[in-house]
């Protein structure tokens, strides 16, 4: 069961490939856990480097997944996503799969189907995309998708080759002092 008198578990998709793209990305971990209301930041994946969608004459991105836990309705959180695009400097000028600072996609919500204006869930498309799939995987092993079933058989029809995990801050000290 993801529902929950605590709310319901939701998963975000999160990319970036602007500026900083790697501190970006760390940045929407912060305001995920800080700037929701009625929202706790539950897990997150690691952070992958990975080559665009689409147009090709753009930086690689880097992409990540993570978990929350919400009493918000699900378009109360997808405006508090949005909010936290533009915070981090996010022009929306209708380009999709253009260059952005930030790009936050709410790709579960629950065991909830949803087909409104301007807000599908399951994400459009979240089986078809390995750097989504993959650190999904990481993240929430066991996890089924709402209408497409378990996310273990999806996930092995990519070999992962494209995404590159980015070492966490500290990683090569803790690994040389055997904590690794
Ligand atoms: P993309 O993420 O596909 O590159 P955008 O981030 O520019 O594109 O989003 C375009 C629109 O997609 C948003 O205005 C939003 O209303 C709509 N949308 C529909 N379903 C979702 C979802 N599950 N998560 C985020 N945005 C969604
Ligand atoms: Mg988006």
């Amino acid at each position: 069961m993801t529902t929950t008198s605590s709310g319901v578990q939701a998963y975000i998709g999160i990319g970036a490939n602007l500026g900083d793209p790697e501190a970006q990305v760390r940045e929407s971990f912060v305001r995920l856990a800080r700037d929701l209301p009625q929202t706790r930041l539950t897990g997150r994946s690691r952070l992958f480097r990975n080559p665009p969608m689409g147009p090709q004459d753009q930086p690689d991105y880097v992409n990540a997944v993570a978990r929350l836990q919400t009493r918000l309705a699900p378009l109360e959180l997808l405006e508090g996503l949005q909010a936290i695009e533009c915070a981090c400097g996010r022009e929306r000028d209708g380009t999709r799969w253009g260059p952005r600072l930030l790009d936050l996609d709410l790709l579960l919500f629950g065991d909830r189907q949803l087909e409104l204006p301007g807000l599908q869930v399951p994400h459009t498309g979240i089986a078809e995309r390995d750097f989504v799939v993959l650190p999904l995987l990481e993240l929430a092993p066991g996890l089924r998708i709402p209408g497409l079933g378990a996310l273990e058989p999806l996930a092995q029809r990519f070999d992962g080759a494209g995404l590159i995990p980015i070492k966490e801050p500290g990683e090569d000290k803790a690994i040389a002092e055997g904590r690794g």
